[in-house]
């Protein structure tokens, strides 16, 4: 196929947190137009691709207009200018006329704007879902995700006094999406019930959990696994298991873990995590450790990695360098997977070809800020993940990709992990 893009633009619109992302349309001749939205994040790893924003006045600062002028400007004279047989070669002439190694120059969000608008023109213009246009990743076949649905926000995500960022239900052993997504739902009305009949706030953070005024995460678990219990279902791999990703980095400084007004060391964490697992149906821990705290991360992989799940995120940022070097450290089991962390279709699936080849698993990701775009759903699914976390079973940008997967569950695929 030769794909002649026609036309391209951006616009800056808002995200779920009500600051700036953008928007980018592409248009193939003969008139297939599609656009994208760009997911943004709070507690962004330092090697992340950077996101080029404004500063100054508007917005405080997070504006976008530069980066929306550069999809407009050098990006859609390059593609307009000659034509275009893959989502590789769009991607590699994207990243060359960028020209530096974390895409600071025109900026990641026009880039993966820019990247994940092509996709869906291109696979609209060939009459295919998005899923299964797609490139994926050889040895992992189309399948539907298990739902990570993210109950109840702290950290970044939230004004209370939890620490850790994220606690996450996912339905294991749920018989198909459907199953998983109505446990979800029905989880999350429980413990509603359950805070409320506790006098708690239920307020809802960033990710739409909720964001109650209790202060250790060991509370939290037991709130989370009385709410599965009393909804119904079982705990275990053949029914519903719990996911954490603490975001360590947030609460790490000086050379300690500040939680629940406790200072732990790098061991007491480790320690810490290891009682939650023996006490809670804990199958996979994303950043229980800080980005820069290796050695943290080799120890807890050596004392928890045959046991659970074990993801890096701040520490991998979907990088295929970064990545292919914390495998030859022994370093975690699993990378969350945001295309946004590397800033193209391209590299995102280099990052899953690598972590397919070493045994590590793949969790494909939303951002704290998002747009009702539900591309992570189709790329879910292509990619064979097995796994995604979208935040709660509520508000608009979250549902919008699980209520995607319903619908991409029609076509009857296999689904959970491999
Ligand atoms: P972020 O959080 O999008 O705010 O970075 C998500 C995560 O840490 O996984
Ligand atoms: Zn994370």
């Amino acid at each position: 196929m030769t794909y002649n893009i026609t036309k391209v633009s951006a616009l800056e619109i808002l995200d779920s947190r009500s600051r700036p992302t953008l928007e980018v349309t592409v248009e193939l001749r003969g008139g297939v137009r599609a656009t994208a939205g760009v997911p943004s994040g709070a507690s962004t790893g330092s090697k992340e691709a950077v996101e080029l924003r404004d500063g100054g006045e508007a917005f405080g600062g997070a504006g976008v207009t530069k980066a929306r002028a550069n999809v407009e400007g050098e990006i859609r004279h390059l593609l307009t200018t000659r034509s275009f047989d893959s989502q590789e070669e769009l991607d590699r002439e994207l990243i060359d006329l960028d020209g530096t190694d974390n895409k600071s120059r025109l900026g990641s969000n026009a880039i993966l704007g820019t990247s994940m608008a092509f996709a869906r023109a291109a696979a609209t213009s060939e009459s295919k879902e998005l899923w299964q246009w797609l490139d994926g990743v050889p040895g992992q076949e189309h399948r539907l995700p298990v739902p990570c649905l993210n109950v109840l926000n702290g950290g970044e995500h939230a004004a209370n006094p939890l620490e850790f960022q994220e606690f996450m239900i996912c339905p294991l052993g749920a018989k198909g999406m459907r199953h998983a997504v109505r446990a979800g739902s029905e989880i999350y009305a429980k413990l509603r019930s359950l805070l409320v009949a506790k006098g708690e706030t239920v307020g809802l953070g960033d990710e739409g959990g909720f964001a109650p005024n209790i202060a250790t995460p060991e509370e939290a678990l037991q709130l989370l696994t009385t709410a599965i219990t009393e909804a119904g279902y079982s705990t275990g791999v053949d029914g519903v298991m719990i996911a954490l990703d603490p975001a360590a980095s947030e609460f790490y400084s000086d050379g300690a873990y500040h939680v629940g007004g406790e200072k732990l060391s790098s061991t007491d964490m480790i320690n810490r995590y290891e009682q939650m697992v023996a006490d809670f149906p804990i199958w996979s821990i994303e950043d229980g450790v800080a980005e820069d705290d290796d050695e943290g991360w080799k120890a807890m992989t050596t004392a928890m990695g045959e046991k659970i799940q074990l993801v890096g995120d701040d520490n991998f940022c979907t990088n295929p360098k970064i990545i292919a070097r914390a495998i030859d450290h022994g370093i975690a089991n699993a990378s969350l997977i945001k295309l946004n962390q590397i800033g193209t279709v391209t590299e995102t699936l280099a990052a899953m070809r690598l972590c397919q080849q070493a045994g590590y698993g793949q969790m494909i990701s939303h951002r704290s800020g998002e747009t009702p775009d539900p591309f992570i759903a189709d790329f879910a699914v292509a990619t064979g993940a097995g796994q995604m976390k979208s935040g709660a079973p509520a508000r608009g940008e979250r549902i919008a990709k699980y209520n995607r997967l319903l619908e991409i569950a029609r076509h009857g695929l296999p689904y959970g992990l491999a």
